[in-house]
């Protein structure tokens, strides 16, 4: 019999001021964004869709409550 594994919950979803760190350009992201967000300044990939929280290829400046 299969042990249920009780799910992690991650810390509630959020929206996310970030920086991209080649150009400083700043924007709003959603933490649980199942979108790739590409930076508008230079391109960089910001933020890589992983399932549950995007995984944040950025600074986090805040987060918006
Ligand atoms: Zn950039």
């Amino acid at each position: 019999m299969k042990k249920s594994k009780s799910l992690i919950v991650s810390p509630k979803s959020s929206y996310l001021l970030i920086r991209c760190k080649k150009c400083a350009t700043e924007r709003i992201i959603f933490s649980h964004s199942t979108t790739a967000i590409k930076c508008d300044g230079c391109g960089e990939e910001l933020v890589v869709p992983s399932g549950g929280m995007a995984s944040i290829n950025a600074d986090i400046v805040k987060r918006l409550d």
